[in-house]
Formats: structure tokens, C-alpha cells, sequence
């Protein structure tokens, strides 16, 4: 687990490095927001026990690996083939991609469908604008993007591409903080600050409600976990595998951080 979240921190240092990172101002609120819906009818979902079975799967880049990057950077990226050969796996299974505030409204209501999965994408990377987003539209797959709403620069997302992949209705934009905080480490204070800032940001440049959070670096405790159900999140996601999860615990959401080398054949059914 270390390891994870060392080459984290380095992936990191390294985006922060070439990013020219600057604080972005709210200024502009769409008309007619979209949202993000699920396809399956109100008959068909399915009661949720004590656990529910839910792969969610973890993506950071995806298209052409950078050659400056350390060895521990790279793996954070995947090919487009590699990535358009998982999306055909997902779907020849049967799964439904849902997003997180679809999961949300599941829990809320008890029912969910028979076989979901969720696809996830953290730090809002320029990749995903440019190389995920015309993919997933083209597919009509849903998917859900964790962003950091206090680092801008040409290597991430900016708010008019933000605004327009929540318009399309196929991303679910969802928070990782304002600065990928280390909140385990952070105090109260400041951790305030990251949790109810970044779900600020999103509420009012999106007029919807942001539910979710990604631990940044997975980085999560008790204290972490009350601050979050505090500020108003429904939804808290680790980098702890696993395709089962608790129905009374939305805090401690279990995910699978994908590489090139993830074989989905085999993840998705542990
Ligand atoms: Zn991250």
C-alpha cells in the first residue's frame, strides 16, 4: 500500500512539475445542466442485501505514455487500444456502467442493477478530456471524473471543458479535493477546506449536488470519513480492491486502480 501511494505522490510531483498549477475562479453556470442518468427501468433493478457486488474500477491516463516519465509514472497510463479493448470487455459481459450518483440514488432507494460497474477517472487530466471523453460519448458509456478543483494548467481540465462533459451527460463530475490533500495528515481545519471547498466549486459551477469524493492517494480514517459525512458527502472512495461492498458503508467504497497490465477478465470476478 506504501508503494501506491509513494508512486502516487511521485505521478504527482511530476504533473505539478509541468503543469504550471493556478487557482481557477467559479464565473460561469450553465443554463440547462444535464444529468447523468442510468439506463435500467425501475423494474428491472434488483434489492440490495447487506453486501453488494459493484467492481469499481480506478483509471488515471489514458493515450500515449510521455516519455519524460519515470518508470512509476508510466503505469499510470494506458494505451487508447488497451482502453477500447476493456470497454468492449466490459460490455460483451453484460455490465451496466453506472456513475456515482447514480450508485447514490441506488442507496438511496435499496434497488440497484443486476450487474453494474463503475468507471472512475482521478486528477482530471488533459487525457481525459481529449482522449477518454470523445470515446465514452461515442459508446454512450457513463463514467465518473474526480477533480481537483484548485489546480488548473494545460495539463488538466479546465472549467469550460468541465462544464461541457457534464452538459454531454456521460461524466459524472465528482470531487478529489482541492489540492489532492493528504487528509489523514492535514487538521481539522484545513481539511475542512479541501472537503467543503472542492464540493462547493462543483455545485456551483455544475448547479448539482456533488455526492462523491476520491481519497486522494487513498489517504482516508475515522476522522477523515466523519469530516467528509460532515461537509455533506454521501459517497467516500478508497484504492482498496475489492468488488464487494457493504450497503452501510459508503465511505470506505472499495476500488481497483487499473494499469496496462490489469487483466479485467480476472479483476472482475474475484
Ligand atoms: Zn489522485
Amino acid at each position: 500500500m506504501l508503494a501506491v501511494f509513494f508512486k502516487g505522490f511521485v505521478f504527482l510531483c511530476l504533473i505539478f512539475a509541468f503543469s504550471g498549477c493556478s487557482v481557477k475562479d467559479i464565473e460561469y453556470v450553465p443554463e440547462e445542466p444535464v444529468n447523468v442518468e442510468s439506463i435500467t427501468e425501475e423494474d428491472d433493478l434488483f434489492e440490495i442485501g447487506e453486501n453488494y457486488r459493484l467492481p469499481v474500477l480506478g483509471f488515471h491516463h489514458v493515450g500515449d505514455t510521455p516519455i519524460h516519465l519515470s518508470e512509476s509514472a508510466k503505469q499510470w497510463y494506458i494505451e487508447t487500444d488497451t482502453f477500447l479493448g476493456m470497454l468492449d470487455f466490459i460490455i460483451d459481459e453484460g455490465y451496466e456502467a453506472i456513475t456515482a450518483s447514480n450508485l447514490n440514488e441506488y442507496l438511496e432507494s435499496g434497488r440497484i442493477p443486476s450487474k453494474p460497474i463503475m468507471l472512475t477517472f482521478d486528477d482530471g487530466a488533459i487525457d481525459f478530456y481529449t482522449v477518454v471523453f470523445p470515446i465514452i460519448k461515442e459508446r454512450k458509456i457513463p463514467v465518473t471524473l474526480f477533480i481537483m478543483t484548485g489546480v488548473g494548467g494545460k495539463n488538466f481540465v479546465n472549467k469550460e471543458q468541465v462544464i461541457e462533459m457534464h452538459d454531454s451527460g456521460f461524466v459524472d463530475i465528482q470531487s478529489h479535493t482541492k489540492y489532492h490533500a493528504y487528509l489523514t495528515r492535514i487538521n481539522g481545519e484545513e481539511r475542512k477546506v479541501e472537503l467543503e471547498g472542492s464540493k462547493d466549486y462543483i455545485e456551483n459551477l455544475l448547479d448539482k449536488e456533488a455526492v462523491a469524493i476520491a481519497y486522494p492517494f487513498g489517504l482516508h480514517d475515522d476522522a477523515v470519513v466523519e469530516d467528509v459525512m460532515d461537509v455533506g458527502y454521501k459517497l467516500g472512495f478508497t484504492i482498496v480492491s475489492g468488488n464487494e461492498h457493504l450497503r452501510d458503508d459508503r465511505f470506505r467504497l472499495h476500488r481497483k486502480l487499473v494499469t496496462e497490465n490489469t487483466d479485467l477478465s480476472v479483476v472482475l470476478y474475484e
